[in-house]
């Protein structure tokens, strides 16, 4: 068992966890990112990225956040592979988090960016058909389905604005719910109802996703009515599941707070938390962008305001020795 020390700890290595390793290298904070059980995040599971400024051609998820860690680590970041299993924050700094191995991390500053993950159905065909016609992000996906029949799964914001969003590439966009009335905000579902190329299902959940034997593609979402348990199939190359995400704050509980939706609740504008020197940024703060870029935007931010953090407590000491003779 190991102690490992720093001026910046950061949790989670997906786009804000290294942003903030990169930003926080430069300020000579000597960052230690600890990776967690999905080493990249949610990228590395993101076959193919359009949308992230600076690269004309499709480029893939996965080397997008191998470039980010090499970047991080070029820059003086040291890249550890363990899961925290609990943090104290009460009485930092150094803020100190335990590592499943019993390895302890002690930071001057603590970075969260644990992310969110996207709520998955669970049904058969869902996992199998991920990357080949399913997908849980129509901002990063829906470009590939240009053209062609896609549905929504889901009755809250986000389903609504993932099925109006669609439309930019599809004229045949449906909205699948479980229920008869959505929750989505009034204002999205105006829009939606309105819409000519978006029909609504009602009162269907998916029992599985079904493959095209020749191509290995997805064919077609099979339903059942949530009312008569009736059996239906609706014809779809691109299912878009988008019933909420999870944010990964289970360690936080208890000790910072958290919104109704389990994010952790930050400074607005800022990625600072009720506690000096701890900072939040990307996924886990955020449910409403939830893009790899303003994740990115975040861990700068987050890295900054810990590098400001740092140098202040710096200068109170160096005060008090002063005032102290
Ligand atoms: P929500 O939790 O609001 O909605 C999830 C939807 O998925 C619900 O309609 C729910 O159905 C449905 N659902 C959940 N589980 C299943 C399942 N197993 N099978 C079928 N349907 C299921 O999640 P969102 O991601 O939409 O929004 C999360 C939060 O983020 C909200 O607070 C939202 O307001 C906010 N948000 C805000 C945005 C904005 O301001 N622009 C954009 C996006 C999100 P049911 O209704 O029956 O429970």
């Amino acid at each position: 068992m190991a102690t490992h020390t720093t001026r910046m700890l950061i949790i989670g290595s997906g786009p804000a966890g290294l942003s903030a390793a990169i930003y926080g290298a430069r300020a000579g904070m000597e960052p230690i990112v600890v990776q967690g059980l999905q080493p990249g995040g949610q990228l590395t599971i993101t076959p193919d990225v359009e949308n992230y400024p600076g690269f004309r051609d499709v480029i893939q998820g996965p080397w997008l956040m191998q470039e980010m860690q090499a970047q991080a680590e070029h820059v003086g970041t040291r890249m550890l592979w363990d899961t925290i299993t609990s943090v104290d924050l009460q009485s930092g700094p150094p803020f100190r988090a335990i590592g499943d191995g019993g390895d302890i991390y002690e930071g001057e500053t603590l970075v969260i960016a644990t992310g969110a993950q996207a709520k998955w159905l669970g049904v058969p065909g869902e996992h199998e058909l991920g990357g080949k016609g399913v997908s849980a992000c129509a901002t990063c996906d829906g470009f590939f389905y240009r053209g062609k029949k896609v549905v929504v799964i889901g009755g809250g914001n986000t389903a609504v604005e993932e099925a109006l969003y669609l439309t930019n590439h599809s004229q045949d966009v449906t909205l699948i719910h479980r229920r008869d009335s959505l929750r989505a905000e009034k204002i999205l579902q105006d829009r939606l109802f309105a819409h000519p190329n978006i029909g609504v299902v009602w009162h269907k959940q998916v029992d599985r996703f079904v493959h095209d034997e020749a191509t290995g593609l997805l064919r077609a979402v099979a339903l059942i009515d949530t009312i008569t348990g009736e059996h239906s199939e609706i014809a779809a190359e691109g299912a878009f599941v988008a019933i909420g995400h999870a944010p990964a704050t289970e360690l936080f509980k208890g000790q910072l707070e958290l919104d109704a939706g389990g994010y952790i609740l930050v400074e607005p504008g800022t990625p600072k938390t009720a506690i000096p020197g701890v900072f939040a940024c990307g996924d886990v703060m955020d449910q409403v962008y939830r893009q790899a870029v303003t994740a990115a935007g975040t861990g700068c931010m987050a890295a900054l305001d810990a590098e400001r953090f740092v140098q202040e407590r710096e200068f109170l000491n160096i005060r008090k020795a002063v005032a102290a003779g």
